[in-house]
Formats: structure tokens, C-alpha cells, sequence
């Protein structure tokens, strides 16, 4: 018998062992299922474990019950509507009580999307409809369109500019200053801004712009000078943790100027990836021409999606959340996230070797901190050496433009994170900065160019 006789590799399965995974070619010839399914399994054990992923702001547990529900749905397409009404229903109950959260007030307009990112496209799309038909009603031009945001936002905001033509108007950041407000934003508005983006829970920082600020501005330029500029709200990942942790803090529907708002299912929804969600203040901020009809199931449905067919099983998922948890549920949780996450930004202050950014203030629960002094190694030499030591990923990146010299890292302190995770976390990281003391860090070069932006 040899490795190669294919009698015995049928007997004892698991030929893929001693052959290179295929990888470029269309397989001739396939495998036995449980040989595939290892092959596959194989393959990602040497992935990153998702419980030690501090990085991602996307949900890496759900209850049983809701994985269930998740499994035995994985055949329905959202999109067929016509032979799954009830899954259709139950996304609108969805957006009416995501309404309800963000103050809306009366009848609005939503839906489900694959994530923030489709939900912006579609929001902003609308943005620059909604616009065209004021300037065409006024009889002016309509080729130069620009969206007005800060250097904070998400990528999915240029995204969307280069892929629909928009002109991006993006406000820089500065040492110590990580948000916008209206004084940045005023000089960059005009007749043909379509918009204006505030974020809720910055993906560096976590902390939000001055949302009501940029309102009262807006609503000043309406009176001043006749311009209605609508704002929308990137609440990717706040929208599900403001109305929880921060009830009084006005940053939605409550605020006139925001007409639109995103926020993702999969992030503080709670809710595996992908599910995002868009909500309009009322039924007329969505503009009608974005909506298509067409009857190919059989009758006559209404879609306004980037995407056709999904899977219904995270919609399904994010209403058992809301049935299951509540206000009181998601508060509940948010607070002990918050928690945890103050417990881990007090052991790193205590350390001394860390400043914690803007705990102070209404922030993600998440921990954003930088070496409080100058050292031999830097912020990425710490997640490298955390990583190689513990396999813990917590990443270390640069500030957009103007703050670009800044170097941070940041830890999401998800619901599965308990205390003595934090704690251990602490610990880890004390001990990876005792290494990079003894061994200087990995990182030389790339220190010495963020070094020569900063001069610290
Ligand atoms: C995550 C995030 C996005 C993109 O959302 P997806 O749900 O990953 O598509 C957009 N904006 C902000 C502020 C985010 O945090």
C-alpha cells in the first residue's frame, strides 16, 4: 500500500493531507464531503480566532436559540417577498421600532441592507436625487454635486462619492481634535451640496460629531440663506448604543435637519454579519425614483436594494434580538460592555505607560489609547507583540489627515469579553511593553516616518 492508492485513501479518507489544496484550477474531480469539509476546516485553524478579535466592530456571538433560528433558515432569499411575505413583515417591524428608537415622527420609509455600507449608498443616493429635483425645480444646474463630511468617517463615504460622482468635501482633523462640528463645516456648504455626514461612533475613536451643533447650523442656513441641507446620521455603530447608554444625548429624529440615519445589525444590532438597516425620518425623504417595481415572482413588489437576492436569516435574527432583549436587554448589555471596558481603560491609565483618548466623553465601548511618552518601540510593535505572544488582535493604525502622526491602539470590549478576560488583556499588554523594554521594537522604519510627522 502507498499514499497514493487511491483504494486506501477512499478506505481512510483525508487524501487532501498530502496534496496542496486546490487552489487555481477548476477541480476535475471532487472528494468525499467529510473530505471537503475538513479540507475547509483545515485551512481556517490557522485563521485568527474571532473571540480574540478586539479589532472588528462586528458581532462574534450569538445565543443558541438565535443560531438556530439563523440554521434552519439559510434556504429562504430574503428578496422573494411574494412567497415569503412573513419574512418581508417582519423586516418592516424591524425598521418601524429602529423608528421608533431614533424618535421618528410619524410614518417612515426603510429596509434592510447588507450592511452600513449598502444602507449609506442607498441614503446617499437619495441625497443626491433629492437634491436634483430642488435644483431642477428651480431651474439650475445640476452637474456639480458635493457631500460635506469629516476626515473621520468611514471609507464607504468616498466610496460613494468616486462610485456616484459626487465631489467629496472632507474636513481635516487635528492633534487632539478626532471629530467635526459646524464651524468646520460651515464654510464648505452650498447650493449644491446634497448633503452633510455627521458620525456616530467614529470607527478611530469611537466618539461622535457634534451632531447637534451641525443641526442648529443647517437649520440657520435654511432661514439665512434658503438652502435646506439635509444631515444624515452614520450610526453604524452608535445606533445601537446612544438610545441605550446615552437616552437624553439628541443626535437622531429628534433633531430636524436628520432625515436619514444607517446603523448596522451586525455591529451593536448584535447580530452575526451581514444586516444593516437605513431609516428615513419620513416616507418623502426617500426619493420615489430610486424604487423599482417588477412582478418576476409572480407579483408586483417594490425594491430599492444595491443587492437582489439574500438570505432572510438575519433579519429574522436581528427581530429575535429585539423581542428577546428590548430597551432593557440592549441596555443592559451596553452597560456591561461599558464596564468592562472602563475596567480595562483604567488598568492601562494605572500602568502608566498608556493615555486612554476621550473616555470622558460619550464613546463606543471600546478603549482608544496611545504610549503616553516616546519608547524604543511604538503602537504597532505592541500589537505585533500581543499577537505573537497571545493571539490576542488589537490593532494599531494612524489618524486620518491632519492627525495623521497619531498612532493608536483600540480594543472592542464586546459582550464576551468578561472581566477576566479584561484583566488578563491588561496584563498581556504589560507584559508585551516589559518584552519590547528588554528587545527595543520590531517596527524601526516605519516609526522613524511616523516619528518625522510628529517630532515627538
Ligand atoms: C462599520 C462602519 C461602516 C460600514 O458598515 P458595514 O456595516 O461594515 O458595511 C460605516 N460607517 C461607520 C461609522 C462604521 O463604523
Amino acid at each position: 500500500m502507498t499514499i497514493g492508492d487511491d483504494a486506501a485513501a477512499a478506505l481512510y479518507g483525508n487524501r487532501f493531507l498530502t496534496q496542496p489544496a486546490p487552489a487555481t484550477r477548476f477541480p476535475d474531480v471532487g472528494m468525499s464531503p467529510v473530505e471537503a469539509m475538513r479540507l475547509v476546516g483545515e485551512d481556517l485553524a490557522m485563521e485568527g480566532d474571532p473571540q480574540r478579535n478586539l479589532a472588528t466592530f462586528v458581532t462574534t456571538w450569538m445565543e443558541p436559540e438565535a443560531q438556530r433560528i439563523i440554521a434552519e433558515n439559510l434556504h429562504r432569499n430574503f428578496i422573494d417577498h411574494a412567497e415569503y411575505p412573513i419574512s418581508a413583515e417582519i423586516e418592516q417591524r424591524c425598521v418601524r421600532m429602529l423608528a421608533d428608537l431614533f424618535h421618528a415622527p410619524g410614518a417612515t420609509a426603510g429596509c434592510r441592507t447588507q450592511g452600513s455600507s449598502e444602507a449609506i449608498m442607498l441614503g446617499a443616493l437619495s441625497l443626491k436625487w433629492k437634491w436634483r429635483e430642488r435644483r431642477t425645480a428651480a431651474g439650475e444646474p445640476v452637474d456639480r454635486p458635493n457631500l460635506v463630511f469629516g476626515g473621520d468617517v468611514h471609507v464607504v463615504w468616498e466610496k460613494f462619492c468616486r462610485y456616484f460622482d459626487v465631489e467629496p468635501r472632507i474636513i481635516p482633523l487635528a492633534e487632539n481634535k478626532y471629530t467635526i462640528g459646524p464651524d468646520d463645516v460651515e464654510a464648505h456648504l452650498d447650493e449644491n451640496t446634497i448633503g452633510v455626514v455627521a458620525v456616530l461612533g467614529t470607527t478611530f475613536t469611537g466618539h461622535m460629531d457634534d451632531v447637534v451643533g451641525i443641526n442648529e447650523l443647517l437649520l440657520r442656513v435654511k432661514q439665512e440663506r434658503s438652502l435646506d441641507i439635509p444631515l444624515h446620521v452614520d450610526a453604524a455603530s452608535g445606533g445601537f448604543v446612544w438610545p441605550f447608554l446615552y437616552p437624553e444625548s439628541a443626535w437622531d429624529f429628534r433633531l430636524e435637519q436628520v432625515r436619514s440615519i444607517n446603523v448596522s445589525g451586525h455591529k451593536y444590532g448584535l447580530v452575526y454579519p451581514g444586516i444593516g438597516w437605513l431609516v428615513f425620518r419620513t416616507e418623502s425623504d426617500l426619493a420615489k425614483d430610486l424604487v423599482f417595481y417588477e412582478n418576476y415572482l409572480g407579483k408586483t413588489d417594490a425594491t430599492f436594494t444595491l443587492n437582489f437576492s439574500t438570505g432572510a436569516s438575519m433579519v429574522l435574527a436581528q427581530y429575535y434580538n429585539f423581542v428577546r432583549l428590548g430597551r432593557q436587554g440592549y441596555t443592559y448589555v451596553m452597560m456591561q460592555m461599558q464596564e468592562n471596558a472602563r475596567a480595562l481603560a483604567l488598568h492601562l491609565e494605572k500602568s502608566g505607560r498608556f493615555e486612554v483618548i476621550g473616555s470622558d466623553l460619550e464613546q463606543l465601548p471600546l478603549v482608544a489609547f496611545r504610549l503616553a511618552r516616546a519608547q524604543a518601540y511604538d503602537e504597532s510593535d505592541i500589537a505585533w507583540q500581543l499577537s505573537a505572544e497571545r493571539g490576542w488582535m488589537v490593532p494599531a493604525y494612524t489618524l486620518p489627515p491632519n492627525a495623521q502622526h497619531v498612532k493608536i491602539l483600540r480594543a472592542l470590549v464586546k459582550e464576551t469579553l468578561s472581566r477576566e478576560q479584561v484583566e488578563r488583556l491588561a496584563r498581556d499588554v504589560d507584559d508585551a511593553c516589559t518584552t519590547l523594554d528588554q528587545k527595543g521594537g520590531a517596527h524601526e522604519k516605519e516609526r522613524q516616518q511616523v516619528k518625522q510627522g510628529t517630532g515627538y
